[in-house]
Formats: structure tokens, sequence, C-alpha cells
């Protein structure tokens, strides 16, 4: 827990958020602002700054599984998928908390903007 992360607060449930599910290690839930008609964040339990603070690789595994296990429970495995990590300024990164982005639900455009 980091002292003013707004998802260190979602973990701890100070803060509410639409979860989808918990695992060991993970929480998944449902961006506040959604892109897409399915728009999920997969977070650590554990706070990280960035992909670039990121040591553990099984956690990183981890996080990738439970981004594809997000994709099925929302029955976007068929139609697909787009996982997105967006890490610093360049890429928007908005929260300093690491999580990935699962959007699904429609058509996605290639190359991002
Ligand atoms: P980033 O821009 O850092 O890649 O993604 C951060 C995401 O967090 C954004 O898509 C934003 O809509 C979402 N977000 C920001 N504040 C909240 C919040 O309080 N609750 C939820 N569920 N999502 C949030
Ligand atoms: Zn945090």
């Amino acid at each position: 827990m980091v002292e003013g992360c707004l998802f260190c607060r979602i973990v701890g449930r100070e803060i509410p958020a639409d979860e989808v599910f918990r695992t060991e290690d993970m929480l998944v839930f449902r961006d506040i602002s959604p892109v897409a008609p399915v728009h999920l964040l997969v977070i650590p339990l554990v706070h990280h700054d960035s992909l670039n603070q990121l040591e553990d690789g099984e956690l990183a595994g981890k996080l990738l599984l439970a981004a594809a296990e997000a994709a099925r429970r929302e029955n976007l495995l068929t139609s697909g998928y787009r996982v997105v990590v967006n890490t610093g300024r360049d890429a928007g990164q908005s929260v300093g908390h690491f999580h990935a982005h699962v959007l699904g639900g429609r058509a996605l455009e290639w190359p991002p903007g």
C-alpha cells in the first residue's frame, strides 16, 4: 500500500470499484471511463509504479494470465481483445500503479494514436 495511490486504495476497498474478480495476486475491475464496450483494468495487489519497476517475472506472467481470464469471462476469446500497458508520459500513463487495460467488444484500430 502506497500512500496516496488511487489503485492501492481500490485494492484496499477504501474507494469503491466495479470488481470483476480477484486472485491471490491480482484485482480485475472495470475502468471508470471505458473506451470500449469491455474495458477492464488488471492490477497487482502489491504496488509497482509502472512496468519499469517490475522485476518479478512470475508476477508479470500472472498479470497476463489474469488478463486472459478476464477476456474469457467477458466472452472475448472468439472476437478478440487487446491488452495494453501504458508506461510513462509518452504512453499516457495517468495512474502510477502498474496496470494493464483489457479492451474488447468492438473492432479496435491499429496503430493506436
Ligand atoms: P492509464 O491512463 O494510466 O493507462 O490508465 C488509467 C486508467 O484508470 C484510465 O483508463 C482511467 O479511466 C482509469 N481510472 C482512473 N481513475 C479511476 C477510478 O477511480 N476507478 C476506476 N475504476 N478507474 C479509474
Ligand atoms: Zn498503488
